[in-house]
């Protein structure tokens, strides 16, 4: 259906007054906004959607990430006006901007460059525009490349010396596209560009043969650099070791190349923000933030269908941890997803708190009004389709109101955490390689024990495997398949001063070089653990094995839990026992043992983590004064994060079900509270509070 202009301009409430320009007046702001997308409208409804934003409060807009065939519509000739225009309308109702480099190109470069596209395992070259007009290109073909350049740079000095430009989003959710079941890249640029990428790490053919084993069937002995293609999937049947490189190269690959947009701003615009909005998996983010200002994530909470709230929590520490500091949602879901879920109402406001509960110091709603055509058409805007205001627009003001009120103290804290969660990418591809075989991956296990702390409201951070760990009480390290010297020393080191180290099945089990171990495992961390792996087994359904928790162990006593897909017989050469195995031929053995190591325990789980076992493990650890909850709130679906500042903290409470909560609080000692949205002020050590459907209560305690 074609939009009628006239219809746009009825159904909008017209709002002018002006008002506070947020950057001006106020000492610290909070990013609120949306993604915008003037390029589809008529220019005269460009005035009303700044007007509407301007009353929702907002602050930023992302700009351009779709728009390559608008601003470059044949080779080299920009036109930039439109985009000029729409600066400046933002620019008067205080409204700083995101620019986005392009990533979708126009039609001419397909036409132009047919050798740019893509190809897949089978050797076929990828129809332009297949999965939308997602990676419709190669990023190492020299002509896209070129032609990246020519724009970003075009773009950087037209803007460069514009205030209102806040900084640039580099493309948009990079990923390869690996359009199932093939993958791409597989034209002979990237062949070349992955042959260089394993000589400059192994320097030699022999030392590549001897060190991923290609002696070992399928028996591939390379005599030269030229002989090697990349594994095509499954990957799981090719060797393993170039498997894994396989999968960080194509991260590598990435990387460059947001390396490479970034580094033509930052030679023209250096005073400009640099951030790029992510969710692959495909992509190592913690080697990806060493070079960013900011970190972004994209958000879609209810993108299908209901999901679990932890997961959007455990996403937000994990990107908030990539730089230790405070992160952006650049896309937040509003409306729908391509005919999903509706938010409820109070959802869009209850996701914007959860994520500043979590550390968001900005947040942009995606996206100001529904495509009516293309591949996105139902996914909705804040307006619908028929571009009405509805209850949505009116929650999202409502949030922008409040923010405005909160901003000061949001922008003075910042979350604190006293226990970690290990992850690794090379443990994120490792694991999904061999997923079949375990029936267990990586993000898997690490979702059991982040939602066993999330139940119990314990602060987390998720940290990269080298990083500086003295700082928390316990560190739990999921399916970590892959080991080396490095880390088993960092490991090491943090339990010899101190600290908990949490450690379940398969732990060390493999080298760098996705091959395994020789020695009893766990391998390099044999003598950390006190222990060795006896025997093991996977766990069936009806198996009806448990694992029994012993009289008198300091944690774990005389509980018990389901193992999980793995079983393992711990041998103690060291360690002292706090549980066992009950059911089937490992009845009796040690599952969980503790050993001493300096001033810490190296506590190991003969199975993989589960929710349910985690939970009891951290309630003996609260009960035992090692770590603290936020809060003490039995209500596995309310949610409690918080902010600190150097006086003061902020509690954010969330009710994440449809129904009335009364919810009883306890805390650690008598605070004077302050609600920061009714004003109410008192001073407790337990309070009630009364939550709506999807509601949040924002407290300042002191
Ligand atoms: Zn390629």
């Amino acid at each position: 259906m074609a939009i009628s202009r006239k219809n746009l301009l009825n159904n909008f409430t017209f709002l002018s007054k002006e008002g506070t320009m947020y950057f001006k007046n106020s000492r610290k702001a909070f990013f609120l906004g949306v993604d915008y997308y003037p390029e589809e409208w008529p220019p005269d409804i460009w005035d009303q959607d700044v007007n509407l934003m301007y009353e929702a409060k907002f602050n930023i807009v992302r700009l351009a990430d779709y728009a390559w065939p608008m601003l470059e519509p044949s080779p080299g000739r920009f036109t930039f006006d439109w985009l000029d225009e729409a600066i400046e309308k933002l620019n008067a109702k205080g409204i700083k901007v995101i620019l986005a480099t392009p990533r979708y190109p126009p039609i001419w470069f397909p036409k132009m460059y047919p050798d740019a596209l893509p190809v897949d395992d089978q050797g076929r070259r990828i129809r332009f525009g297949r999965n939308g007009a997602w990676m419709s290109y190669c990023p190492h073909n020299p002509n896209f490349l070129r032609c990246i350049e020519r724009i970003v740079r075009a773009l950087a000095e037209h803007y460069k010396d514009n205030p209102n430009v806040y900084g640039w989003q580099i493309d948009n959710e990079t990923q390869w596209s690996d359009p199932y079941p093939n993958m791409v890249c597989y034209c002979e640029y990237t062949k070349e560009k992955f042959r260089e990428w394993l000589k400059a790490k192994y320097g030699s053919i022999e030392k590549l043969n001897e060190k991923i084993g290609t002696k070992f069937f399928p028996i591939q002995i390379y005599s030269d650099w030229g002989e090697i293609d990349p594994p095509w999937p499954p990957l799981r049947e090719k060797n393993r070791g170039l498997a894994l490189d396989w999968l960080r190269f194509r991260s590598d690959s990435l990387i460059e190349l947001i390396r490479f947009e970034a580094s033509i701003i930052r030679n023209i615009a250096p005073h400009q923000k640099i951030t790029t909005n992510r969710i692959s998996h495909q992509i190592d983010n913690y080697k990806l933030s060493k070079f960013l200002d900011f970190i972004s994530y994209d958000s879609y909470p209810k993108y299908r269908r209901e999901p679990d709230p932890a997961v959007a929590s455990m996403y937000y520490d994990w990107f908030r941890s990539m730089k230790n500091t405070s992160f952006w949602v650049m896309e937040l879901q509003s409306g729908i997803f391509f005919l999903g879920k509706m938010p409820r109402p109070g959802e869009i406001r209850k996701w914007t708190y959860q994520a500043i509960g979590r550390g968001a110091d900005g947040i942009l709603y995606f996206r100001w009004r529904t495509t009516p055509y293309g591949v996105e058409q139902f996914v909705y805007g804040i307006p619908g389709p028929d571009n009405r205001l509805d209850r949505r627009y009116y929650e999202i003001k409502k949030v922008g109101e409040e923010i405005r009120k909160l901003e000061e103290h949001i922008c003075e804290t910042a979350c604190k955490s006293d226990v970690a969660i290990l992850c690794s990418y090379d443990n994120i591809w490792s694991t999904d390689i061999e997923k079949d075989d375990y029936g267990r991956n990586f993000l898997e296990d690490m979702f059991s024990v982040y939602k066993g702390l999330w139940l119990n409201h314990i602060p987390v951070d998720i940290v990269e495997p080298l990083c500086d760990l003295t700082k928390y009480k316990i560190v739990f390290t999921p399916f970590f398949y892959i080991m080396n010297e490095e880390i088993a020393l960092n490991l090491k080191e943090y339990v010899k001063n101190g600290g908990i180290l949490i450690s379940d099945a398969r732990l060390a089990v493999k080298n760098e070089y996705n091959g395994i171990f020789s020695e009893p495992l766990p391998g390099l961390l044999t003598d950390l653990f006190g222990i060795t792996i006896d025997d093991h087994d996977i766990v069936e359904v009806g198996d009806n094995r448990r694992i029994l928790g012993l009289e008198g162990a300091p944690i774990f006593a005389q509980k018990e839990a389901s193992p999980v897909a793995w079983v393992e017989a711990l041998g103690l050469s060291d360690a002292d026992a706090l549980a066992i195995h009950k059911g089937t031929w490992l009845d009796g053995a040690p599952a969980i043992t503790m050993h001493k190591y300096g001033g810490g325990r190296a506590i190991y789980i003969g199975t993989f983590f589960s929710t349910e076992l985690v939970n009891l493990m951290v309630r003996d650890f609260i009960n035992g004064g090692l770590i603290k909850p936020i809060a003490n709130l039995d209500d596995s679906e309310v949610e409690v994060a918080r902010r600190d500042g150097r006086d003061f903290s902020l509690l954010f409470i969330i009710n994440h079900s449809d129904k009335y909560k009364k919810v009883k609080l306890r805390l650690e000692k008598t605070y004077s509270i302050e609600d920061l949205f009714d004003g109410r002020s008192f001073e407790s050590n337990a309070l009630t509070v009364d939550l709506k459907p999807d509601d949040v209560k924002v407290l300042m305690v002191k």
